[in-house]
Order: structure tokens, then C-alpha cells, then sequence
């Protein structure tokens, strides 16, 4: 099935492929690069207070002409001033009056306690300037606390989520998955950039080889099999060509175990 769309818990969807914009850098080149994933058929922008280039993907918004409601936009409170002004600040840099999601960027960082800022996360999609509110990096404790005063579940956690963490985060996924929280996977091809020669680059080359495919794009399918948002990127055009055809990729139940067996074999985060 191609890259499609996942119902959120408070009725929304959301594109189940986002294009990131943390490495992307800023100026004409970050604006380009955001532009490049538009056109190569990104749909769903995911950026942040603290990446410093959320002007950028507003400039490319603007430059590109797609209209509001053909692009899904998440940004993420990230700790700094308050969370009321950061999403103001926000909205004005992506040149939008709301955004698709926002979301508490980490535990740390939601300030100045966690279920204080999910009360003020639960007024701005009140005042209509988030559509759907969620968190990121939160890990069942954290969710506990927050879930202990919350009227309303987050709507998503965006977690990092690739063969070598799968196994220890199996109790996270479980936790949301009772609580209708959608998993968000960013840095999806850490095999790639982080750890080449690693367990898992023998059953991902297996696959690519038999699929004509890469071992990035069988990544992307891993994690989009698992019922993630995937969240990736990259500065060039055939890369981003490759990762929306990577929607086409359906693996198999045994290439999705390989790839779980060979992940638990490693040990790394980043
Ligand atoms: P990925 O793991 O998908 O890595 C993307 C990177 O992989 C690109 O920089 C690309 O480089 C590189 N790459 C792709 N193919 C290859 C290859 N064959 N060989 C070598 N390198 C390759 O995701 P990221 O870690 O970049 O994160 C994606 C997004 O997730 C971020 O932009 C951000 O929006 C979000 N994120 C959220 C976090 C959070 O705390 N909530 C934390 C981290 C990320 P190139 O540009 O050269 O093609």
C-alpha cells in the first residue's frame, strides 16, 4: 500500500510520511531543500522551535503555492519562553494561523512541569492554533504523569524508532498503543547513518536485493509495517524520490521478523 493516512485519536489523520527539517540549515538552501521535498510529494513538514529554521519551511510554504489545507505542518514546543508565546511565535514563522500538531518536543523540556504544560498544550488546541496536540520522546512514566490530570490523550508520540531500539521499546509501543496514542518514528535509517556493518544490514540487503530496492527504502517499510508516522529526510532529490516509492514496498510478516531478530542482536541508540 502506498504512503496513506493514520487516524489520530481525536478524529484527525495525518500523512504517514513527514519530511523533516532538523539538518536541513537555513537560508535559500533550507528553504530549497523543503521546496525539493514538496515537489518530490512530501505532504507532512515536521520542524521545531529549536531547529532554528521553522522561517524557512514557512518561506518555502509560501514560495511552493500549495494551499493550507494540501500540507500538514508539526512543530514542537522546545523549551524555550513560554508555551503560549512559542506556538505564537510559531505560527508567525510558518507564515500559518494553526498548525496540524504540536507537540511537547521532550519530558525535560515541558515546562514548567509536565502536567501544567499539557494543560496549556490542551488550551491551544482549544483556541484552535493546533489542531491535534501530542508529545515526543515521552516514555510511559512520563505519560503516567501527564495522563494523571489530562482531559485529553495526546494524539501522538514521536519517538526515535529503528531496528536496534525496536526490541527495547516494545512496552512504550504496547503503552500506546491502549492508549490510541500513534507512534511517530524519526530517525528511521539509523542502520544507515549511524551503524553500517551492523546486524541489521544482512536481512535489510536480503530484502532490498530481492525487491530492487534500497536498504533506506527497506527501512521506511520496516517502520511504516510497524503502524508508525515515519518521519525521514534528506537534502537530495533522488533520495526523496526513493523514500515516497518506498510506500510501495510491502514486506513480508518473515522480512519484518529478520529484521526485529537482527535489530535485537545491536545495541545502538544514535
Ligand atoms: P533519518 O534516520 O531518516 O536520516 C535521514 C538522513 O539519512 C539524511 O540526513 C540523509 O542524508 C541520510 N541518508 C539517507 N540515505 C542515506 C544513505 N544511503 N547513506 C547515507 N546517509 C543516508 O532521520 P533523521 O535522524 O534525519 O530525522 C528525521 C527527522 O525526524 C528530523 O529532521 C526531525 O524532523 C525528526 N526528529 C525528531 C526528534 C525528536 O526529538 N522529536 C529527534 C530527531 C529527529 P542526506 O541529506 O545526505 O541525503
Amino acid at each position: 500500500m502506498p504512503w496513506s493516512t493514520i487516524k489520530l485519536n481525536d478524529d484527525t489523520v495525518i500523512p504517514n510520511l513527514a519530511f523533516g527539517t532538523w539538518k536541513l540549515g537555513n537560508a535559500q538552501l533550507g528553504q530549497d531543500r523543503v521546496i525539493q521535498a514538496f515537489d518530490a510529494g512530501f505532504t507532512h513538514i515536521d520542524t521545531a522551535q529549536n531547529y532554528g529554521n521553522e522561517n524557512e519551511a514557512g518561506d518555502a510554504l509560501h514560495r511552493s503555492g500549495i494551499s493550507r489545507d494540501k500540507v500538514y505542518i508539526t512543530t514542537k514546543y522546545s523549551g524555550r519562553g513560554t508555551i503560549s508565546d512559542s506556538i505564537r511565535q510559531s505560527l508567525i514563522k510558518l507564515r500559518v494561523d494553526y498548525v496540524d500538531l504540536y507537540l511537547l518536543h521532550a519530558p525535560e523540556v515541558s515546562k514548567p512541569d509536565i502536567q501544567t504544560a499539557w494543560a496549556e498544550m490542551e488550551k491551544l488546541q482549544a483556541q484552535g492554533l493546533a489542531k491535534s496536540i501530542g508529545v515526543s520522546n515521552y516514555e510511559p512514566s512520563d505519560l503516567d504523569t501527564l495522563l494523571k490530570t489530562a482531559k485529553i490523550v495526546p494524539a501522538v508520540n514521536q519517538i526515535l524508532f529503528h531496528p536496534y531500539v525496536y526490541a527495547e521499546t516494545l512496552p512504550l509501543l504496547d503503552y500506546c498503543a491502549k492508549k490510541n496514542i500513534v507512534i511517530e518514528a524519526y530517525s528511521p535509517l539509523i542502520p544507515i547513518t549511524s551503524k553500517p556493518g551492523g546486524s541489521v544490514d544482512k536481512p535489510v540487503a536480503r530484502i532490498a536485493a530481492r525487491e530492487h530496492a534500497t536498504p533506506a527504502q527497506v527501512l521506511l517499510a520496516w517502520a511504516k509495517a510497524k503502524g508508525t508516522v515515519v518521519i525521514t529526510s534528506s537534502r537530495e532529490r533522488e533520495r526523496l524520490d526513493g523514500y515516497i516509492q518506498a510506500g510501495d514496498l510491502e514486506l513480508t510478516k518473515a522480512d519484518i521478523d529478520d529484521i526485529d531478530v537482527a535489530g535485537a542482536l545491536g545495541s545502538t541508540r544514535f
